[in-house]
């Protein structure tokens, strides 16, 4: 029998003392065995999660434990954790071992969660169906032939076929949000300089975020409430004061709803996800709340804007693996400059060398008026039209993604075609608001559709109340 699916349960559990935490993590490492296949896991942390499950079982028995005593979370393979690999999916850092834990990370571990392991994902974060990990494709459980989302593909798998109650994923674009929708769970972005981003892999440093999956809406709110906050190691940080998302209060009166009409009528669209979006818009009006269509015309450069920024910044963010201080060193060059250039020509796979080339180039001294700071500027007019939308309405409501999950080798060898997947996600990151997904009921294959909220910036407390009453009116 299913078990430990949320918090609640395992807290009720451990509450009537009719398990502990070492028995609730074996259970995990059992389902993790079991369901090898699937390859959500890089590494599994079995003696060092038992271990800490002893420890969190004394504390509870000594009364002392943390709020998060039982929780049970795998990490993304981009979030150092100290004395153990971080690799990003990438051989440029196979046998790379983590100096130091990253903030996020150890607020978890300061109120007694514990970490089962490391997740598979798409290299550097870069990717929109985990195709692209040195370790291999990672496998949706409810049907193996299709891709699971990406870059976070093994934190949502991890959460969809129960082998941990919550994981960590992080969403430069959408890699939280997207693989959550192909999955079939909630998935949580939170605004940009929410969380600490210190000891997480950068990929691209003005849009980077940790963000959380799991199965209930409460669970993640538990999660990011003790994840955020100000971190003086990151100088980005906010020093906002962190609300108890975990209330879950949502207001009693009607709230207003912007859903935007470039994408819910967009060719891109598939049918079967229009149909599920009209349906609840459908039922929140029958409950009483506004919802009205606007437009937004940027949305066809909310991507390429995206996708300029992120590989300028992944270009210089990814410069420092150059085979002398850390990580893959090709073992043949004969002088520096060799050295340089093989071990990053052989550390790095394709898609990860696509985007430093495109972004070197769209850096470079001729072209960067021309691509860079303009697309800073157009990044300065999504944000403003964006804060604005939501300063009208209470929350941006579309799909999260325009397809449910697709075949692996679909977008094979096009990878504009695969950057369209990320064409809803894209616009709560360019504008660093916060965005939940939600699962929205499934499409004619059973693959599992999901709904994205949007807030303004700092209303995680708003989203993820309003989130917890829409996923009453989602379809199942
Ligand atoms: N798929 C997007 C990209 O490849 C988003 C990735 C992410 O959020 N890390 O850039």
């Amino acid at each position: 029998m299913e078990k430990y699916r949320s918090f609640d349960e395992i807290q009720f559990a451990l509450k009537k003392g009719e398990s502990d935490c070492r028995s609730i993590v074996k259970y995990y490492l059992q389902n993790i065995h079991t369901k090898a296949h699937l390859n959500a896991f890089v590494e599994v942390y079995a003696q060092s999660a038992l271990e800490q499950a002893a420890q969190v079982d004394q504390k509870i028995a000594q009364g002392t434990a943390g709020k998060l005593a039982g929780m049970v979370i795998g990490i993304k393979d981009v979030l150092n954790y100290e004395g153990h690999s971080c690799t990003a999916g990438s051989n440029i850092l196979k046998g790379y071992v983590s100096q130091y834990t990253a903030t996020a990370v150890q607020r978890l571990l300061n109120e007694d969660a514990i970490i089962i392991g490391r997740l598979n994902c798409d290299e550097f974060g870069m990717g929109s169906s985990n195709e692209q990990s040195a370790y291999g494709k990672v496998h949706q459980e409810i049907d193996p032939t299709r891709v699971p989302g990406g870059s976070s593909g093994g934190s949502a798998v991890a959460v969809q076929a129960n082998l941990c109650t919550v994981s960590l994923g992080s969403d430069t674009g959408g890699s939280v949000r997207q693989p959550a929708a192909f999955t079939g769970v909630i998935g949580m972005k939170p605004t940009y300089s929410r969380v600490s981003r210190w000891g997480l892999i950068a990929y691209a440093s003005s849009f980077d975020t940790i963000g959380v999956f799991s199965t209930t809406v409460k669970d993640n709110a538990i999660i990011l409430e003790v994840m955020a906050g100000y971190d003086k190691k990151d100088s980005t940080s906010s020093k906002k004061v962190v609300e108890t998302y975990s209330n879950l209060d949502f207001p009693k009166g009607p709230v207003k709803i912007a859903v935007l009409k470039e994408v819910l009528h967009a060719t891109a669209l598939q049918p079967e996800i229009k149909r599920n979006t009209l349906e609840v818009i459908e039922r929140l009006k029958n409950k009483g709340h506004e919802v009205q269509e606007v437009d937004f015309p940027l949305l066809k450069y909310v991507l390429p804007t995206y996708y300029i920024l992120t590989t300028a910044e992944a270009s210089a963010n990814l410069a420092r693996f150059d085979g002398v201080k850390y990580g893959y060193r090709t073992p043949q060059a004969q002088n520096l400059e060799q050295l340089y250039k093989d071990s990053r020509s052989e550390g790095f796979g394709e898609e990860v060398k696509r985007r430093i080339m495109l972004g070197t180039f769209v850096l470079s001294a001729s072209y960067h008026d021309a691509y860079f700071t303009k697309a800073q500027k157009v990044r300065r007019v999504i944000k403003e039209i964006t804060e604005e939308l939501l300063t009208d309405f209470d929350y941006l409501m579309l799909p999260t993604t325009p397809t449910t999950a697709f075949k692996f080798g679909e977008h094979g060898d096009d990878p504009i075609s695969m950057y369209l997947e990320d064409l809803f996600t894209v616009q709560a990151s360019v504008s660093g608001v916060p965005a939940l997904s939600i699962p929205n009921g499934k499409d004619d294959s059973g693959m599992p559709i999901g709904l994205q909220v949007i807030a303004n910036s700092f209303k995680e407390a708003d989203l993820y109340a309003f989130g917890h009453y829409l996923s009453a009116l989602t379809l199942n």
